[in-house]
């Protein structure tokens, strides 16, 4: 084993170290997008990886979960075109992201006949803002007033070069730009808890216009909305990790980094538990890359006697959970809707909690009738017992579609991850990679960046945090 071969005592180690054995020598802890992505990054660049991660499973947040009755992800994801990043190290590791998601033009289409609307870009490649303006001209279920104030938001944020002086909530900004309460109701407070998981009340506008300024205010493409035909963990974790085995590393999963240590400044001594290394192990690398969510990474950092580390530890326990609910609903294999995925008008206080709908069997032919119901910032929906909840989101669907038999479902499946994503809030301090301690990197979704808790965020926080290590490794 990898582990066991860079093993030994400290005196060894720095022996090692001044030969460069161990300085080339990385561990990623955690092995979801973040880790993944630093992961391959630093064996791109020829140092030898060790990626250990706590679960059984690659892929953290957005992994494939095996259930009683079939294989599902833990929540239906959504990519964008304008996620390069991902996409970038999606084909690096050998992932054909033609194949392996649904491209379809940016679009917020509710089924027919429900007061919704029908707003989609055409499939023309016409530059911003001209694909946004032929969607509106084309859009059905909006007043002139709505789209009147839809291209006023595009033209004052491009103006605004959409950057704010101060940071305010999403709802404060829709109000400064006039926006009418139909807009808001089915575009803006839709497109902000997909993007956010964040209620626009509670949202960060300056995080939501970096957003639309990379997909409504881009090119076409980037707009495109890409919908995951491979498991969540086929579609980049598990690829990332035959990349870097490919480029001499190794993975490992059921490894829990249990404590971390500095020697002397230049290595990194860390304790591992778990079946994967069959009991506890002392190993030591030249550099870390912590990529674990924020609450784990301050427990680790938390006994290193560096002066910072409080501060950090404190930025990095500070972030507000917030949850996403995905219900599955299994019908029978011939049960297709119309459309690979709509939007849905929620009002929790009439228990119609479903905010987007996907038609898993137009992704995956192995799905066939499965429907994904999402619900973002599922506080209220989460704390319904599972069976009233998967119900009452059947009977929406059933209502809203005017199919009884979809208020039917054969079988269900709730899941709610309650640390989803944390609250994308106005102003929120988010740490650099960079820790201050040598060869010692942060790496995940909360870190300082312009998007919010996304695939794409813990991505170019990976990719970053490689960077940043092979830099000061270099110096
Ligand atoms: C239900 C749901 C729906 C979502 N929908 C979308 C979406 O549509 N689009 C989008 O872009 N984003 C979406 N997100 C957000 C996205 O999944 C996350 O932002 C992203 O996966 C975070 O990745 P990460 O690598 O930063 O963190 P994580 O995925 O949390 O990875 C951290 C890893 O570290 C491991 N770990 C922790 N402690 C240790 C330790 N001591 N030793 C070893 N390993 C450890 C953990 O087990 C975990 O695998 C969604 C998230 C959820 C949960």
């Amino acid at each position: 084993m990898a582990d066991q071969q860079i093993a030994g005592t400290a005196a060894d180690k720095r022996g090692q170290a001044d030969s460069g054995v161990v300085a080339r020598s990385i561990a990623v802890i955690g092995a979801g997008w973040a880790g993944c992505a630093a992961a391959v990054e630093l064996a791109r660049a020829g140092y030898k990886v060790t990626l250990l991660e706590a679960a059984r499973a690659l892929g953290g947040r957005a992994r494939r979960i095996e259930t009683d009755r079939k294989q599902l992800d833990n929540g239906q994801h959504i990519l964008l075109g304008a996620y390069s990043e991902t996409l970038r190290l999606m084909q690096l590791t050998g992932i054909d992201h033609k194949q392996a998601v649904l491209k379809l033009p940016l679009q917020m289409r509710y089924p027919p006949d429900t007061g919704g609307m029908d707003f989609v870009a055409p499939s023309l490649p016409l530059p911003a803002p001209l694909h946004v303006a032929a969607a509106l001209l084309r859009a059905k279920g909006l007043q002139r007033e709505d789209k009147l104030s839809l291209a006023r938001f595009s033209t004052t944020a491009r103006w605004m070069g959409w950057q704010l002086n101060t940071d305010c909530s999403v709802s404060e900004l829709l109000e400064r730009f006039d926006q009418t309460p139909r807009l808001i109701q089915l575009m803006w407070r839709p497109l902000c808890l997909a993007a956010l998981n964040t209620p626009p009340e509670r949202a960060s506008a300056q995080i939501f216009l970096n957003v639309l300024r990379d997909s409504l205010g881009a090119r076409r493409s980037a707009s495109d909305m890409l919908l995951p035909r491979a498991d969540l963990s086929a579609l980049f974790p598990e690829a990332a990790a035959r990349y870097v085995e490919a480029h001499g590393g190794t993975t490992r999963c059921g490894a829990k980094v249990q404590a971390l240590r500095s020697i002397e400044g230049r290595l990194w001594q860390l304790d591992i538990s778990g079946a994967a290394v069959g009991g506890t192990w002392s190993t030591y690398f030249g550099g870390v890359v912590l990529a674990t969510g924020a609450a784990q990474a301050a427990a680790l950092l938390h006994d290193l006697p560096d002066a910072d580390t409080a501060n950090l530890c404190h930025q990095l326990t500070a972030f507000t959970p917030e949850a996403i609910t995905t219900v599955y609903l299994q019908y029978d294999a011939g049960t297709r809707l119309d459309l690979p995925f709509y939007a849905l008008q929620d009002d929790a206080y009439s228990h119609q909690y479903g905010q987007f709908v996907f038609d898993r069997g137009q992704l995956d032919a192995a799905q066939a009738g499965l429907l994904a119901v999402v619900i973002s910032a599922s506080g209220p929906a989460a704390a319904q017992p599972q069976e009233l909840l998967a119900e009452a989101v059947a009977v929406q669907l059933a209502v809203v579609f005017q199919r009884p038999e979809l208020g039917r479902p054969e079988w269900f499946k709730v899941i709610t991850e309650k640390r989803a994503t944390y609250a994308s809030t106005p102003g929120l301090s988010r740490p650099d990679n960079a820790t201050g301690m040598p060869g010692l990197f942060l790496a995940g979704d909360y870190t300082a960046g312009d998007y919010p808790a996304t695939l794409e965020m813990a991505v170019r926080s990976g990719a970053n945090a490689a960077r940043l290590l092979t830099g000061s490794a270099a110096q």
